[in-house]
């Protein structure tokens, strides 16, 4: 679903990811970890295009697009016409959640659905209901975001995300803005969307979590793959010093 090629991108003199590559199957969860600072937002970001890559190339459900530099570094982007078209197919949800705060719940999930996807209402009503179904959060489609807890406008943030059908789900730090309390049932919704084949990419500090939940687990370092594994692997046998002393201090 997923194809990572040699990602690189600096801001300014600032060389955030250093040739990034993975591969992600239908399906698999991968949870993307390491030390604040190492690229996991940019990464992500990266993926879904809001942020251009200096150079290296994602594809997408075999669509490729590239991104190269010349000398000067400036960078040129190869298929820029394909950007909405793959950014459709991936759903974001961020820390901060992000939800329209003078629009209700529903209109909330709708909205998208309405002007990107261009259903009629009636149809996207029912999409969303289905989504805030799966989240929990049916029964507070009239409710604003400000009337919600932590936890509960998470989980609409993601309801509204799954409404898109995304073929890839990409979550960063999903519950690191949230009270400790409130963590739970927004994992305990992850783990329900991995369960059902969803394809996601999380970053997360919930190291238990992440050994849980994942098929592999990827440790960056400085902007590059240290170790791509299956969590018993990673746990097990860290690849390098760096992986070992990340490890012992998030257990
Ligand atoms: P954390 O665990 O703290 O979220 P992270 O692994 O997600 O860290 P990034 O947010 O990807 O790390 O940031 C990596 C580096 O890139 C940091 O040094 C950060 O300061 C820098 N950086 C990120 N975004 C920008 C930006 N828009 N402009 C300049 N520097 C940036
Ligand atoms: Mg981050």
């Amino acid at each position: 679903v997923l194809k990572v090629h040699e990602l690189r991108k600096a801001f300014g003199t600032a060389r955030v990811l250093n040739g990034l590559s993975f591969q992600m199957r239908q399906g698999e969860v991968i949870s993307l970890v390491g030390s604040s600072g190492s690229g996991k937002s940019t990464a992500l970001r990266c993926i879904n295009f809001l942020e251009t890559p200096s150079s290296g190339e994602i594809e997408v459900m075999g669509d490729a697009i590239s991104a190269s530099q010349n000398e000067r570094h400036e960078t040129k982007i190869v298929n820029a016409t394909n950007i909405r078209v793959f950014r459709r197919r991936i759903g974001m949800v961020f820390q901060s959640f992000n939800l329209w705060p003078h629009r209700t719940v529903l209109e909330n999930v709708t909205e998208a659905l309405i002007y990107v996807l261009r259903k009629g209402k009636r149809e996207a009503d029912e999409t969303a209901l289905s989504a805030l179904s799966k989240v929990g959060m049916a029964n507070f489609g009239h409710r604003y975001p400000s009337q919600l807890s932590g936890g509960q406008q998470q989980r609409v943030a993601i309801a509204r995300v799954l409404a898109m059908q995304p073929k890839l789900m990409l979550f960063d730090e999903p519950t690191s803005a949230l009270d400790p309390e409130l963590v739970g049932e927004v994992l305990k919704v992850v783990r329900t969307l991995a369960d059902e084949g969803a394809t996601i990419l999380l970053v997360t500090h919930e190291m238990r979590f992440a050994r849980e939940v994942s098929n592999r687990m990827i440790f960056l370092h400085k902007g590059i793959v240290e170790q791509d594994a299956r969590p018993e692997e990673l746990f097990r046998n860290p690849a390098s010093e760096a992986v070992k002393r990340f490890l012992s201090s998030v257990i």
